[in-house]
C-alpha cells in the first residue's frame, strides 16, 4: 500500500494500474504490448470532461507524470450538445462528483489502457471495485459513447454543420483552429488531431488560433 497526503485528493489512495489488454501503440491496432502493473502516487486534478490527471508511479516522468485519463466508453449526455450555459454548469457538477469518488476511493484501478488521439490515456476506472463510467452514467452525467454516426455523413447539410463546429489542430502543433481556418489546410491529414469542444481543444494545453479566433 502506498499512502499519499500530498494532495487532498490524494488520502490513502492506492492506484493500481492492470493493463489487462495493453497499450495499443499502432494505429491500427496491430501491436499490442503489456508492461503488467503500476501503481499511481497522486491524483492532480480532475476534469469536467469526464477525465482525471494522475502521476504514475514507476513510469518514466516523460509519460508518467501528469497523465490525463479519460474514462472510457462514455461521453456527455447529448442534450447538452446545444447549450452553452448547461454545459458549463455540466462540468462544475461531473467535476466535483467524479472529485468526491476519486477521494474516498481505496483502491483504483485503471483496466484496457488505450492510448487517446491526444496526450492521454482511455481507461476503464474502477474505484473500489465499481465502474465510474456506470455510476457516471447512473448519474446521469454520461451516456454510453456512440459509434461514429455515419448517418450524419449521407446528409451534406448535417456534415457541413458538424465541420463548422469542430476544432482541429496538429499532432504536434500548440494551436487549435476552427476546421473552416486556412491553416487547417497545412495540417497533413496523419496529423490532424480533432476536438468536439473549446474545453476539449484547451485541455491538451493548446490555445486557440489568433486567426480563426475559434
Ligand atoms: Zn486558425
Amino acid at each position: 500500500m502506498i499512502k499519499c497526503s500530498r494532495s487532498d485528493l490524494s488520502k490513502s489512495i492506492f492506484i493500481v494500474m492492470f493493463l489487462v489488454t495493453g497499450l495499443s501503440f499502432c494505429c491500427n491496432g496491430q501491436t499490442q504490448k503489456s508492461y503488467g502493473g503500476a501503481s499511481v502516487e497522486k491524483i492532480e486534478s480532475v476534469g469536467g470532461d469526464l477525465s482525471f490527471v494522475c502521476d504514475v508511479k514507476d513510469w518514466p516522468t516523460v509519460i508518467g507524470s501528469d497523465v490525463k485519463i479519460i474514462v472510457k466508453g462514455i461521453e456527455p449526455p447529448g442534450v447538452l450538445e446545444d447549450n452553452g450555459a448547461a454545459d458549463g454548469f455540466y462540468r462544475q457538477q461531473v467535476k466535483e462528483f467524479v472529485r468526491k469518488v476519486l477521494k474516498k476511493a481505496e483502491v483504483i484501478e485503471l483496466k484496457n489502457i488505450e492510448r487517446a488521439e491526444t496526450f492521454a490515456l482511455k481507461a476503464n476506472v474502477i474505484v473500489d471495485g465499481r465502474n465510474l463510467a456506470r455510476q457516471l452514467i447512473d448519474k446521469g452525467f454520461a451516456q454510453v459513447r456512440k459509434k461514429k454516426e455515419i448517418e450524419k455523413k449521407t446528409d451534406p447539410k448535417s456534415q457541413d454543420a458538424s465541420n463548422d463546429n469542430s476544432l482541429v489542430a496538429s499532432k504536434s502543433g500548440k494551436v487549435f483552429h476552427a476546421s473552416t481556418c486556412s491553416f487547417v489546410k497545412r495540417i497533413s491529414k496523419e496529423n490532424i488531431v480533432t476536438f468536439t469542444d473549446k474545453a476539449q481543444a484547451e485541455a491538451t494545453g493548446r490555445r486557440p488560433c489568433k486567426t480563426c479566433k475559434p
